[in-house]
């Protein structure tokens, strides 16, 4: 296991296998038109493979599939399969917006996906169509019965936004529960495309437990032995549990194990970082997995990255990218970082 300069692990790689999104999530991708990464630029399964396996060669257990949007990558249990050949993966998981998660459900959990996250902002179809842009609210629902029918460990992913959908949090927690899913509340962030982000728009950790406490009655923490989740987790008197991922207000940086992989193979030790490192340039030009490693493990080893906390230091807080900075290099996108 190799650790940085603030003696945080390389425990986990996020891996966007597309830029490529069906929806157009106005907190996410709210312009007509993008830059996407070149198509011969995109890794192929094999690359992806091969780096995945160095990545856990050097302590990684846990991988996620995600993007853009993963399932618009062509044939992605094969790329599943791969991946849950390597025994040092403790926890391959998905992350989707659902919307073709009905049809491949029973293949990825053939080929050996462990999770599934699903995206939903919303249970109201015409808030979905004004939010993503998208007539296929039905097509999520589908996609989260069938991913339960396959045997999957389910979460939900709600960014809550103020105005938008924080009348829902009740009604999203009686959804997860009677769907046998565990719902986790992302607070609003202002990085990536979120161009039109306002700090009055988030609705924070502390505002989201107000308004369950007083529905529900007293929340307790839920005490984890993995302080590198991302999600503080909470019970609800009934036992229900539930998910906030504070990143804007109560960032988590300290704990921080995870890495970020895009499409074409450019690695973000952050979120917020403005650049990562081009690790398909080195693949395609005959590196070794010895100097792979090495490029990666001395990489980390001079992360010193906190930039969720360091935005919170910001006075005046606004959106991290205009469409400017965004266009000039693709890679600052939330759907090429994945999230
Ligand atoms: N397409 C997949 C999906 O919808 O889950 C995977 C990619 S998406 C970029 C990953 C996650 O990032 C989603 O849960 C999405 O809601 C979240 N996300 C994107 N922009 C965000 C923002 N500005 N603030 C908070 N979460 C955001």
């Amino acid at each position: 296991m190799i650790s940085d300069k603030l003696r945080r692990p390389l425990g986990s790689v996020r891996v966007s296998v597309t830029d490529r999104c069906n929806l157009r999530c106005r907190y996410c991708m709210p312009e007509q038109d993008y830059v996407w990464l070149p198509k011969q630029s995109v890794l192929t399964f094999e690359e992806i493979a091969r780096l995945v396996g160095i990545f856990t060669s050097l302590g990684v257990e846990k991988v996620r599939l995600t993007g853009g949007e993963p399932l618009l990558r062509h044939d992605l249990p094969t790329l599943t399969g791969m991946l849950a050949k390597n025994s040092r993966i403790r926890d391959l998981a998905l992350t989707t917006n659902g919307l073709l998660l009905a049809k491949q459900a029973e293949a990825l959990k053939q080929a050996g996906l462990g999770r599934v996250t699903v995206s939903l902002d919303t249970l109201r179809p015409d808030r979905m169509r004004e939010l993503a842009r998208t007539d296929r609210h039905t097509d999520v629902l589908a996609g989260i019965v069938a991913a339960r029918a396959a045997g999957f460990r389910l979460k939900l992913n709600t960014v809550m936004i103020r105005g938008v959908n924080d009348d829902e949090l009740v009604d999203l927690i009686e959804f997860g529960r009677s769907h046998a899913a565990e719902v986790r509340f992302i607070e609003y962030m202002d990085v990536g495309g979120a161009t039109a982000w306002s700090a009055g728009q988030v609705v924070s950790q502390r505002e989201i437990l107000e308004v369950l406490s007083t529905r529900y009655g007293a929340i307790t923490p839920v005490t984890t032995e993995d302080l590198s989740a991302p999600a503080e987790r909470f019970r609800l008197p009934d036992g229900t549990t539930f998910g906030i991922v504070a990143s804007t207000t109560a960032p988590f940086c300290r704990a921080c194990d995870r890495s970020r992989l895009t499409a074409d193979g450019t690695w973000f030790l952050c979120l917020y970082a403005d650049r990562g490192t081009d690790l398909r340039e080195p693949l395609r030009n005959g590196a070794s997995d010895a100097e792979l490693s090495d490029l990666i493990a001395s990489t980390w080893r001079g992360r010193s990255d906190r930039g969720a906390e360091e935005r919170l230091g910001v006075a005046d807080r606004a959106p991290l990218y205009q469409v400017d900075g965004l266009r000039a290099d693709p890679h600052r996108e939330m759907h090429t970082r994945g999230g």
